[in-house]
Order: C-alpha cells, then sequence, then structure tokens
C-alpha cells in the first residue's frame, strides 16, 4: 500500500511523542494542523486526498458528490487498518464499504440527493502508515443550482467552506483544474480572503492531461500568472475512466511520474510536480508547525519534570528503607503539614515569598484592618439624635425620680443598639477569614498530592473544622443579642489550632 510516504520520516517521531503521552493518559500538546481541500465542483478535490491516505474510499463522480464535509481523521496504529465512523459502531476493514457508507451517510444526511448540509461525517482511518491528522473533504463550489437544489446553494456552501479555512491552524490545499481559467479560480479566490498573506494556502493544479492540445499551464505552474507565496504543485489523478477501470493508487502514480517526465513543456519541472511532491510541501508545512510547536513543548515538560523531582525529594524526606511505623510517618507528615499552615498563616512560610499579591495571613490582617474598618466606616452615626435618644431613655429610666447622675441601665442600651450595627460587618469579617483559612488550607495540603488519600482526607477534615468555627461564632452571636449566657463550648478552636 502507498502511505504518506513524505511524512515517513516524521510518523515514528511524533508518534513516539503521542504514545508516550498517551500512556500518561494525556492529549499530546502537539496539535497538528487540518488540511481542508477548497475547489469548484469536480476540480479533483477528493481524488487528491484520497491520494494521501493512499486508498480509494471517496466517492466521486460528476454532480455535488461530496454534500457534506468529511472530517478525515488519520490516526496512527500499529495494528490493523480499517476505517470507523461516527455515526455507526461498526468496523470496516473493507475500503469499498467505507465508500459505501459515506455516500449512504450523505443522502440520509441531506434529505435527498440534491441537498447539501454542513453537518459533518466523521470518519476515522487507522493505519500504520498516517499521522495522527485530519483532512477535510468539503463540497464543491458551485454557482449554477440543478434541478431541486435550492438557489442558495451557493451561499450555503460558501459557508461551509468558510467554517474550515478561517481557522489559523488549517492548511487550505487550493484545488484548481487545469483545464479552467486560473484567474476565475474559485478556491483562489476564497483562500485569499481568509489568508491574504498566503502563509497557509498551497497552490494545487489537477487535471493537467486534460488540457487542450497547444495549451498549457506553464505560467501558472511557474507561479507567474496569479503568484503564491507557497507556490503551485502540479498533479494528475486518476481519471473518471481510469477509476472505473479500478486502477491502482499505485499505479496512477507511476504514470504520473512519467507525464511529468515525458511532457515537453513540463519536462524541466517534473522534479517539483506530481502527487509526491505535494505530499512533501505538506510535510514541509508540517515540519514546520512541528518545529515551533517543540519549544513550548519542551519548557512544558521542563516545568512538570522540575515539579517532579521537587515531589521526589520530599518522598525521600520520609526514609522508607528503616522500618519505619506507618502511623509515626503519618504523625511525621501531619506535624510538617500543620508547621506549615501555621506558617502561611503567621506569615512564615517555607515556600518563597510572594511578591506579587497578598497571601496567607496578610490576606486576614487586611480582612481585619481594611475590609473591617471600611464597612464600619459606612455607618454614619448621628450624634445629635444619639444624644437626644440618650436622654429621653435617662428619664424614662428614672421615671418620676430625679438624680445626678446617668444610670447605667440607659447607658448599656445605647450602647447595645450601636453595637448590633457592628453585626454585619463581623459577620463579613468571618465569612471572609473562613474563606480565606480553607482556601490556605487546600493550597498547603497541594504539597501532599503524593498522597492522594491522605489528602483528601485531610482537606475533608480541615473544611469541616473551619466551618464548624463559623457556625460555633454564629451560634455565639445569636446567644449574645439573645442575652442568653449558655453560649456553646468551644470545641473546635483546639481542633484548628493544634
Ligand atoms: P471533486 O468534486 O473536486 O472532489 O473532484 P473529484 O476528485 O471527485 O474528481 C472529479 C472527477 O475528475 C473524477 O471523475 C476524477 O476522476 C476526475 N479527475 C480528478 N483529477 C483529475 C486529473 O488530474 N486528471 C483526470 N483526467 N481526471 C481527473
Ligand atoms: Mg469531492
Amino acid at each position: 500500500m502507498i502511505g504518506n510516504r513524505g511524512m515517513d520520516d516524521l510518523i515514528p517521531v511524533v508518534n513516539k511523542l503521542q504514545d508516550a503521552f498517551s500512556t500518561l493518559g494525556r492529549l499530546c500538546p502537539l496539535d497538528l494542523p487540518q488540511i481542508a481541500v477548497v475547489g469548484s465542483q469536480s476540480s479533483g478535490k477528493s481524488s487528491v486526498l484520497e491520494s494521501f491516505v493512499g486508498r480509494d474510499f471517496l466517492p466521486r463522480g460528476g454532480g455535488i458528490v461530496t454534500r457534506r464535509p468529511l472530517i478525515l481523521q488519520l490516526l496512527y496504529s500499529n495494528q490493523s487498518e480499517y476505517g470507523e465512523f461516527l455515526h455507526t459502531n461498526r468496523k470496516f476493514m473493507d475500503f469499498n464499504e467505507i465508500r459505501k457508507e459515506i455516500e449512504a451517510e450523505m443522502d440520509r444526511g441531506t434529505e435527498g440527493e440534491k441537498g447539501v448540509s454542513s453537518v459533518p461525517i466523521n470518519l476515522k482511518i487507522y493505519s500504520s502508515h498516517v499521522l495522527n491528522l485530519t483532512l477535510v473533504d468539503l463540497p464543491g463550489l458551485t454557482k449554477v443550482a440543478v434541478k431541486g437544489q435550492p438557489t442558495a446553494i451557493e451561499k450555503l456552501i460558501r459557508d461551509m467552506i468558510m467554517e474550515y479555512i478561517v481557522r489559523p491552524n488549517c492548511l487550505i490545499l487550493a484545488i484548481s483544474p487545469a483545464n479552467s481559467d486560473l484567474a476565475n479560480s474559485d478556491a483562489l479566490q476564497l483562500a485569499r480572503e481568509v489568508d491574504p498573506s498566503g502563509t497557509r494556502t498551497i497552490g494545487v493544479i489537477t487535471k493537467l492531461d486534460l488540457m487542450d492540445e497547444g495549451t498549457d499551464a506553464l505560467d501558472a505552474l511557474e507561479n507567474r500568472l496569479i503568484p503564491l507565496r507557497r507556490g503551485y504543485v502540479g498533479v494528475v489523478n486518476r481519471s473518471q475512466k481510469a477509476i472505473e477501470e479500478r486502477k491502482s493508487i499505485d499505479e496512477a502514480r507511476k504514470e504520473e511520474k512519467q507525464f511529468f517526465e515525458n511532457h515537453p513543456v513540463y519536462r524541466h519541472l517534473a522534479e517539483k510536480m506530481g502527487t509526491i511532491q505535494l505530499q512533501r510541501v505538506l510535510n514541509q508545512q508540517l515540519e514546520r508547525h512541528i518545529c515551533a510547536s517543540v519549544p513550548h513543548i519542551k519548557s512544558q515538560l521542563a516545568k512538570e519534570v522540575a515539579l517532579l523531582e521537587k515531589q521526589v525529594r520530599e518522598f525521600d524526606q520520609h526514609d522508607l528503607s528503616n522500618n519505619e511505623k506507618p502511623a509515626a510517618r503519618l504523625m511525621q507528615i501531619l506535624q510538617r503539614f500543620s508547621y506549615e499552615y501555621w506558617g502561611e498563616i503567621n506569615g512564615f512560610t517555607s515556600s518563597s515569598v510572594n511578591l506579587e499579591s497578598l497571601s496567607g495571613g496578610a490576606r486576614i490582617n487586611r480582612i481585619f484592618f481594611e475590609s473591617f474598618p471600611y464597612e464600619i466606616s459606612k455607618y454614619e452615626m448621628d450624634e445629635k439624635r444619639v444624644i437626644n435618644e440618650l436622654s429621653t431613655l435617662v428619664l424614662n429610666v428614672r421615671g418620676a425620680l430625679s438624680g445626678i447622675s446617668t444610670p447605667d441601665y440607659a447607658f448599656f442600651k445605647i450602647c447595645e443598639r450601636q453595637i448590633e450595627r457592628f453585626r454585619a460587618p463581623s459577620l463579613y469579617c468571618a465569612e471572609a477569614t473562613m474563606n480565606v483559612l480553607v482556601e490556605l488550607a487546600l493550597s498547603t495540603s497541594e504539597k501532599l498530592s503524593t498522597y492522594p488519600r491522605l489528602r483528601e482526607a485531610l482537606e475533608s477534615c480541615l473544611k469541616k473544622a473551619i466551618k464548624s468555627g463559623l457556625s460555633y461564632l454564629l451560634h455565639a452571636i445569636k446567644c449574645a443579642s439573645n442575652n442568653d449566657d449558655r453560649a456553646p463550648e468551644n470545641h473546635w478552636t483546639g481542633q484548628l489550632l493544634h
């Protein structure tokens, strides 16, 4: 089978990386670009795409064959080669069956043969000859609606194509057939709209074998007619007849090579033309993308290695070789945690001191010495009113008697009313402090990530203890405002502080 030959060198490296990440149960950060083929109807999009996979499996022929986007995910697998659709659970070992299923699904999703739909068909192909890569076959641009097709079909298809090619991570293969005017190429016009600098557009000229005798596409191929930054690659795909006669892709490639080598006008360009060369150009793009991604992956990995090494060092502190008892080790870990938590609250932290924002106990300090006074300052005291209230109260307390000093009772009553105003800011302050304490407990416990179950149990205990502290406080306030001396016993401070 012909695989993605141009990408052969990259396959083992990238797949090793991808395998390593999947063993860790993580997605590989190497996000390879999608490759979308854009062009007018029957320009040869499906043919080009199929040649990348090296297999015959896409429906082809006249009219709008591709009526829904086909998102083709190539996935490296060193086991058997097969296809799998998102809409069925079946494994397709036979690629002719894949084609039939695509055709059937096109009909199912478009309510009849003439319609188009933007709902994609998702197909995964597992093979040992491919890179993990996504290719997109899109409906061809059309201007004339045939009977039964909606008249707005041109806009419908255009919007559908735009949805894919507008993404910065999408390489655009702009396909133009050599037997029609390049200046009117829909593919190039559309590509220019989304990629004016031409950094992700590759020009492809198909059907070079079908040009009228005496004409050639040399100007276009030599990038003189409509210059593109990445230039053009000419290809010769199989004709409909050849496909019907079941000519293999392998055979077609040999003929393509001969076509360029023997052609009087293109002979000197033979090295730069053909499907293999197109794959090579694509390969270069992918290589560039991979190279650009590597520094980021490297720095990400270095960070993770540093973190893991730190965890290993922490492990080292518990010498597992000297028959140490688990309970003693547990105590040691908890003591250390408690020391660090205490340090976070009281300001001497074992981790580096944060220079950018307030951390640990400093945040609690701020609640008490900034937020709380601020909240209190919002309450305006009407001194005149208080004095008036006080004199009325003094008179009422004395009743029929008169005296020279203010009765204590009157004074207490006035204070009680003023102190009541402190209730809301105090509660706010208590709740904010609780949140900081919980946050600090959780961040300190991150150091116990090597003991996930212990960490989970400790976090749950701490949250409970801190929250019960707040409920104790609320209860105590309630008792105080009801003049109830039976304030609950304070169990929690002991738990929290020791
Ligand atoms: P699409 O509609 O753009 O996907 O085009 P297809 O790949 O389905 O091709 C349309 C028709 O043109 C098919 O019958 C192909 O066999 C034929 N075709 C595509 N490329 C070439 C080519 O380079 N040379 C010849 N002779 N026929 C081609
Ligand atoms: Mg097609």
